[in-house]
């Protein structure tokens, strides 16, 4: 791809507003929705297991939440988990672009000669968003993996606009991803609604144990959750618009 993806995303696209609010039908309520963008500290962090407890505690509140997986690559799993708390939606309706290889999207693209095309991704992702009260767009992968040539996950981020929520696997290595991954976010000029940490063992280590409230501290950015292995429910409170 010789152009600029994103200066012709921009150009074509720049319809879309910075902080997507749409409004509920009656029927779901008073609040406005806010969509969110997840992305991780890694990949394994624990994106499609937050996003999944999401979408069903807001569906409990009676809101119209769905999620989003804009490209899977190996298997659909993630896909077909985020349509099943979505209220019963198929893999397809979430997820645009399946690749087979379970690898990068630009890798996976070349492999099978089907490069992603990101304006058709963006296109599908906010025509997704119009049709829900709230959006729940999982990444691939961490900030930076690359979708198509020239155009990577933070692009694809930037030009949707979202307030963006980073899932920390909570690990050894923890602190370095995460303080890397809010630089690149900011340096974005993105909003970062906040943190999850997700406990990726039963036992914590030392550094499972002190990787929460360093980040906090180093961050400045809220904890909206933690979760503990095995954990089936979210507390919805932190993830609500006013
Ligand atoms: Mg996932």
């Amino acid at each position: 791809m010789s152009c600029s993806v994103r200066a012709t995303s921009r150009r074509g696209l720049c319809w879309c507003p910075k902080r997507i609010r749409l409004d509920r039908p009656a029927a779901w309520g008073h609040r406005c929705g806010v969509s969110y963008f997840v992305t991780g500290t890694d990949t394994g962090a624990g994106k499609t297991r937050f996003s999944t407890l999401l979408v069903a505690a807001l569906r409990a509140e009676g809101i119209d939440a769905a999620g989003f997986k804009p490209v899977c690559c190996g298997d659909r799993d993630d896909a077909v988990q985020l349509a099943a708390a979505s209220g019963g939606l198929e893999p397809g309706q979430v997820n645009p672009v399946w690749l087979k290889a379970s690898v990068a999207p630009l890798v996976a693209g070349m492999l099978e000669n089907r490069p992603v095309d990101p304006i058709a991704l963006l296109m599908a992702t906010r025509d997704f968003i119009a049709s829900h009260a709230e959006v729940i767009v999982e990444g691939v992968g961490g900030w930076r993996v690359p979708l198509a040539d020239g155009y990577d996950m933070a692009d694809f981020a930037t030009d949707l606009g979202l307030p963006v929520i980073i899932v920390v696997g909570n690990r050894l290595g923890a602190l370095n991803h995460t303080l890397l991954t809010v630089d690149a976010i900011r340096s974005r000029g993105l909003e970062i609604a906040g943190l999850v940490i997700n406990h990726l063992a039963d036992e914590l280590d030392t550094a499972a144990i002190t990787n929460k409230g360093i980040i906090e501290r180093l961050t400045g950015l809220p904890i909206l959750a933690e979760i503990i292995h095995g954990q089936d429910f979210l507390e919805v409170e932190p993830f609500l618009g006013s």
